[in-house]
């Protein structure tokens, strides 16, 4: 088993279920095991052309039984069964589902780039730090130091958890 770590986000329609059903979701696969989820953070979207929503997001550790490129096609089918509404960069969606982490694995093909670049976000940061605060990112460092140097403003914790 490989540990993993999931970002989970929604900005349309009732996002904390959302969050729940990808959760839950990911958690029926075969090869995955669920091993936590961090508390839940509302971010005003950055770098978006038009006014969006607010995001949930929140980040799930996780056990794998198989390759990183096959987490990435359970995911997306995580997400198409949840209704996800845009195909591409920042649309709104029901539901988006990325792979920040695997293990200690780097991959910087044109279908897969992890560490996922959107992990040095301050929300995701935070979210690992919930669940492994000695956590490392492969050629950025300690989660820790990474977290205290982001830019933490729009960024804010949710009354309710997962
Ligand atoms: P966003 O960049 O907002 O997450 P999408 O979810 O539509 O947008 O993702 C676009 C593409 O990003 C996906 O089709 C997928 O192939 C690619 N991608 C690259 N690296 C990753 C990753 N680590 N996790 C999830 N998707 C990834
Ligand atoms: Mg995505």
């Amino acid at each position: 088993m490989t540990r993993a770590f999931l970002s989970l986000g929604s900005n349309l329609g009732d996002r904390l279920g959302y969050l729940r059903a990808a959760a839950e979701a990911l958690g029926r696969g075969p090869l995955l095991e669920v091993r936590g989820v961090s508390k839940v953070y509302e971010t005003t979207p950055v770098e978006v052309d038009e006014e969006q929503p607010d995001y949930l997001n929140c980040v799930v550790a996780v056990g794998y039984g198989a390759s990183v490129i096959e987490l990435l096609r359970f995911c997306q089918g995580v997400e198409a069964a949840l209704g996800r509404v845009g195909k591409g960069d920042r649309l709104p969606r029901t539901v988006d589902v990325d792979i920040l982490l695997f293990g200690e694995e780097v991959v910087e093909g044109p279908y897969l780039i992890v560490p996922h670049p959107g992990i040095l976000r301050a929300f995701n940061l935070a979210g690992i730090a919930d669940l492994a605060p000695g956590a490392f990112v492969p050629g950025r460092g300690a989660v820790r130091g990474l977290l205290a140097g982001a830019d933490s403003s729009g960024v804010r914790e949710f009354e309710e958890s997962l």
